[in-house]
């Protein structure tokens, strides 16, 4: 069951191929194909399904190539809109993958960790952030019936190489593809800076980080192992008891916004929607809309302190609180967390001592 590929030829060796993400309001994945002397090489593979698997052979061939003919592939980060397919790409032609060492250690820990150790941290992680009892007792419910489900990401591919930051990407003979360290949606998520100029100009694949009109999700980087007091091992049920304090996401997003908008390039090439020009507006908007978020929590917290949770159901979504699913409010909560935690790390925050969950409150500080 698939249609016809939608390949768009951008120019000088590259093309996209929309990959289908099955029951996903973005839609689509755009994998980028790039040429080299060595044979083409893909950025980003798309999510693991076997429709999906079809869509992108098909955008191989209307590219003139095919699955077993590709030399490499790059990930932008390790989300399985991404790399769910790279571990089928390596099977069918021997392809390297190439990945930044912070999110290739994030696909170990996907694969290492009990599924049911991962269901029990985010269990802990919900009644941590305030979540309220109804909210978390179907998963402790399932945890209590001895589920045993897995999360995608559990068989993800370990990729063979890393990505250095800043560097150009060896075993691209013929092209200059520098990586960008652009922490924040995900700890290792890169852009890629096609630095040649065909036609407009310099191209920058985006992956998540810089979208046309959607802002990426920013949560809390997530390692059960390392977020656990008792050290949770990979066998190891943690303790209720976790560590906060571990990074600031969203400072390390906006750090990374102006990254790439000081890079200006031509065009952007994202991993989703279309793409675009502009990335230095584009680098703007996401800022504004975030400080705008950080001061409305900032009033909230002014207002009386209040948990995560609390500041979650307060903050202004897209449709109302009570509309909300119940996978899209832990989304949410960890989005509120994420810029509680910038809140804080900026001293515009703090936590009111003694309170199980921790509350938080404004500082004097304006
Ligand atoms: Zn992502
Ligand atoms: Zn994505």
């Amino acid at each position: 069951m698939t249609s016809a590929p939608q390949v768009t030829a951008h120019g000088g060796g590259v093309w996209s191929i929309p990959v289908p993400i099955p029951d996903n309001p973005l839609g689509h994945t755009l994998v980028h194909v790039l040429d080299t002397d060595s044979g083409p090489v893909l950025i980003d593979t798309g999510w693991d399904d076997p429709d999906s698997w079809q869509a992108l052979a098909d955008g191989l061939a209307a590219c003139g190539t095919a699955p077993g003919e590709l030399h490499g592939v790059i990930v932008t980060h390790h989300h399985p809109d991404h790399h769910g397919l790279s571990a089928r790409v390596r099977e069918e032609s021997g392809a390297w993958i190439a990945m930044h060492a912070a999110d290739a250690h994030a696909v170990r820990r996907a694969r290492e960790v009990r599924p049911t150790v991962w269901l029990r941290y985010y269990v802990d992680k919900l009644a941590a952030a305030g979540a309220p009892e109804s909210h978390t007792a179907p998963l402790r419910e399932a945890l209590a019936h001895g589920w045993e489900g897995a999360f995608p990401g559990h068989r993800a591919a370990l990729p063979d190489r890393e990505i250095p930051p800043g560097e150009l990407l060896e075993g691209l003979p013929g092209r200059r593809l520098r990586a960008i360290w652009t922490p924040g949606h995900t700890p290792g998520h890169v852009c890629l800076h096609l630095e040649e100029r065909h036609g407009a100009g310099d191209r920058l694949f985006s992956g998540d980080h810089l979208l046309p009109t959607v802002t990426p999700h920013i949560g809390l980087y997530e390692d059960p192992a390392e977020d656990l007091e008792s050290g949770g091992g990979a066998d190891t049920p943690p303790s209720p008891r976790l560590r906060s304090g571990r990074g600031d996401p969203l400072g390390d997003y906006l750090a990374s916004l102006e990254r790439v908008a000081r890079l200006a390039p031509a065009q952007v090439l994202p991993a989703h929607e279309y793409a675009f020009a502009g990335a230095r507006e584009r680098a703007d908007e996401i800022a504004a809309h975030h400080a705008e978020r950080l001061s409305g929590l900032r009033t909230l917290l002014a207002e009386r302190p209040r948990t995560p949770w609390e500041l979650a159901e307060a903050m202004r979504w897209n449709r109302p609180w009570a509309d909300i699913p119940f996978g899209s409010r832990n989304i949410a909560v960890a989005e509120a967390e994420a810029h509680l935690r910038h809140l804080v790390k900026l001293g515009l925050a703090e936590p009111v001592p003694g309170g199980e969950p921790v509350s938080y409150r404004a500082t004097a500080a304006c």
